[in-house]
């Protein structure tokens, strides 16, 4: 077993407080990673708060893992000991269902999905036996710990042009925006809206703007005008009716980063005919849809989760071959439950990394 530390929630009340715990020895497939940095993701928040109904305590977030090999299995072949390397939201899947085989783990349609770097897979490991638990592991725990232990295939190499704090980012809020951008054919000339200026927001922007497409960000907070033009990037404020009613018909893709439900008709309106709103942001039942407006224009609205590991390796690359590094503050450890409140109220315009070296203060 590995000595490991970390910082975890008892339950949707508690504050983040060190855990001490053990990991199991890398296997035969697997790469031992001493963490470095790890980014604070709203999805963290989300799950300790059990907002989705399905967290285990405790919960240890963290999907966002930039660190060191220090130890490898006997038959790994990607990755060797003082490589620089990432873990996003995923440490395993099934391998043998249809979206496995296409290399899209993140819709893996296994008996427990994919394996989530934490909180997964939500079914004791004692259901093994019974193949309700093909993991055959309990509640997984994330990156905002010393040490994490991983399958290979489940790994990233962090381009060396990527300052290592801020490529953690990259791992979430770079490939959830950059997966549906892809998908929805964002290229040099389009013309995308940003619903929502935080974490992801900000990835979207400099992706899209990597891409060669025009952006316009619409906001709720007067403030965030300001950083949409510092990005590139067009700002519009989402009550500003004139400056909607202008865009109508004119945008090729929108995202929506909002990390809550809201209102998605004002911005259906702005989709040329064909086009798609993706909402990446909230994972709850939305305001309801006007179906008048889709109709008239064969417009859609899509969701989309997180990204395949190739295409997190390809924003990876993506953001150092275009220096398009997340914007972000590093904090120390015993910071955390101070970034939640700010990253809930929803004043945050980066991303928050833990400097997980200051763990080693907790002794
Ligand atoms: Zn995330
Ligand atoms: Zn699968």
């Amino acid at each position: 077993m590995i000595e490991a530390m970390g910082y975890a929630a008892r339950h949707a009340n508690s504050r983040l407080k060190p855990l001490s715990f053990e990991r199991d020895e890398a296997g035969p497939r697997e790469v031992e990673v001493q963490v470095l940095f790890c980014g604070v993701c709203h999805s963290d928040i989300h799950q300790v708060k059990d907002d989705w109904g399905n967290t285990v305590y405790p919960c240890m977030p963290g999907h966002e893992i930039v660190g060191r090999v220090t130890r490898v299995g006997e038959g790994v072949t990607r990755h060797a000991v003082g490589d620089l390397v990432g873990v996003g939201c995923m440490i395993d899947s099934c391998g043998e269902c249809d979206a496995c085989k296409r290399g899209e783990q993140q819709y893996c349609g296994g008996p427990n999905s994919w394996l989530a770097t934490y909180n997964g897979p939500m079914v004791p490991a004692a259901k093994a036996p019974t193949r309700e638990n093909m993991y055959g592991r309990d509640n997984t725990y994330g990156g905002y710990s010393s040490v994490l232990v991983v399958r290979e295939d489940f790994v990233l190499k962090i381009p060396p042009a990527l300052d290592a704090a801020a490529a953690a980012p990259v791992l979430c809020a770079g490939v959830t925006t950059y997966s549906p951008m892809k998908q929805w054919g964002v290229q040099a000339g389009s013309e995308v809206g940003v619903i929502g200026l935080g974490g992801l927001g900000h990835m979207a922007v400099k992706l899209a703007k990597a891409m060669g497409a025009s952006v316009t960000v619409f906001t709720s907070s007067k403030d965030k005008l300001q950083d949409a033009e510092r990005l590139g990037a067009r700002g519009v404020l989402e009550k500003d009716k004139a400056a909607l009613k202008g865009l109508a018909s004119k945008l090729d893709f929108i995202l929506s980063t909002v990390p809550e439900k809201h209102d998605l008709n004002p911005f259906v309106t702005l989709l040329k005919r064909d086009r798609t709103l993706c909402a990446v942001g909230a994972l709850e039942p939305m305001v309801g849809l006007d179906n008048m407006q889709l109709a008239f224009h064969r417009t859609r609205v899509a969701g989309s989760l997180i990204g395949s590991i190739a295409e997190t390796q390809e924003v990876l690359d993506f953001c150092a071959q275009h220096g398009i590094p997340p914007d972000i503050e590093r904090i120390p450890i015993q910071d955390i439950n101070h970034a939640f409140k700010r990253v809930n109220e929803g004043d945050v315009r980066f991303r928050y990394v833990i400097d997980m070296a200051t763990l080693a203060d907790e002794d």
